[in-house]
């Protein structure tokens, strides 16, 4: 039931290109896919590291919860994401201890998988996302 991995360090975004100048770059981490998110209004890029991945965040609305963090926070580390088998059951093992979810029922990607929040109150301070992987990945 305990997270397997970290699947990806979320950073947001204010400019993709700028942001990939350093992580592609000057890093030299390859792209590993991108993606336009019309639920979350964002557009994504993920770079592979071993087994884990940068994700960068760049909002495309002014309204989405993501673009309001951008305009108060600025950019920066956004979420860190940790893979789990079963996500209905380390969300139950989670609220079981009284810690507050923003997602209380899993939110699906285009792909099929899904994923969770946990509301970095609880979390002192770290937003964490709980993303499915299937055992066969
Ligand atoms: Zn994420």
């Amino acid at each position: 039931m305990a997270p397997i991995k970290i699947d990806h360090v979320a950073v947001v975004v204010d400019d993709l290109d700028s942001a990939l100048n350093f992580w592609q770059n000057a890093l030299g981490l390859p792209i590993g896919g991108t993606e336009h998110n019309e639920h979350e209004a964002v557009e994504i890029a993920f770079l592979p590291v071993g087994e884990s991945r940068i994700e960068l965040l760049k909002p495309i609305t002014d309204d989405s919860g993501i673009a309001k963090y951008l305009a108060k926070r600025g950019p920066g580390m956004h979420h860190l994401c940790l893979a789990v088998y079963d996500i209905e059951a380390a969300m139950a093992h989670i609220a079981a201890q009284g810690i507050q979810m923003i997602n209380e029922t899993p939110r699906t990607r285009e792909d099929g998988t899904r994923y969770a929040f946990v509301h970095p109150k609880s979390t002192g301070g770290v937003m964490v996302e709980l993303y499915e992987l299937k055992p066969s990945n």
